[in-house]
């Protein structure tokens, strides 16, 4: 098991849109095994790759529910085909750390892409699973949540990590 550093904003790789994944390599399974890993451990319910610094299209995520097993999901490539509906969830970001908001998505998602084996996949996800398909793709697209919140708080967060990173530099 190899647990992989996590990207944060204002990092420029989650800014950059990822290249889609051509060769189903040894490589890249041992990445799946270790964003998986890393997933669980953060805790989270989705990572992107380009979360842990490689711009590919490549995202792992898990919304069942704590009392019960584990359940991960990968999808190579992937892309929304369909959406329907509107929902308001709130969201965090492993790379946007202690910061938390309402974001309004599509409420229903059908995805399609590859599965850890190459083989074509189609998920169709609803509420929880919706919005997080969403957000990871987001990702992919260089999009952070932050980006579809009210430009008011957007401005309110930056301005907030910008100090921080001003005291670490001090
Ligand atoms: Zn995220």
């Amino acid at each position: 098991m190899a647990v992989l550093d996590i990207c944060k904003y204002p990092d420029p790789v989650l800014l950059q849109k990822a290249e889609p994944i051509k060769d189903m390599d040894v490589s890249l399974q041992r990445l799946i095994q270790d964003m998986i890993d890393t997933m669980y451990l953060a805790p989270g319910i989705g990572l992107a790759a380009n979360q842990v610094g490689r711009p590919i299209r490549l995202i792992v995520f898990d919304v069942t529910p704590k009392d019960q097993d584990r359940n991960p999901s990968v999808i190579i490539n992937p892309e929304i085909v369909e959406a329907e509906g509107e929902q308001t969830l709130e969201e965090g970001c492993l790379s946007v750390p202690d910061y938390y908001s309402d974001v309004k998505r599509s409420a229903k998602v059908l995805v399609r892409g590859l599965d850890a084996e190459g083989k074509p996949v189609e998920i169709c996800g609803e509420g929880i699973l919706a919005t997080v398909l969403q957000h990871e793709i987001d990702h992919l697209d260089g999009v952070l949540f932050i980006e579809r919140i009210s430009a008011l708080k957007r401005a309110l967060y930056k301005k907030r990590v910008q100090k921080k990173l001003k005291k670490q530099e001090e």
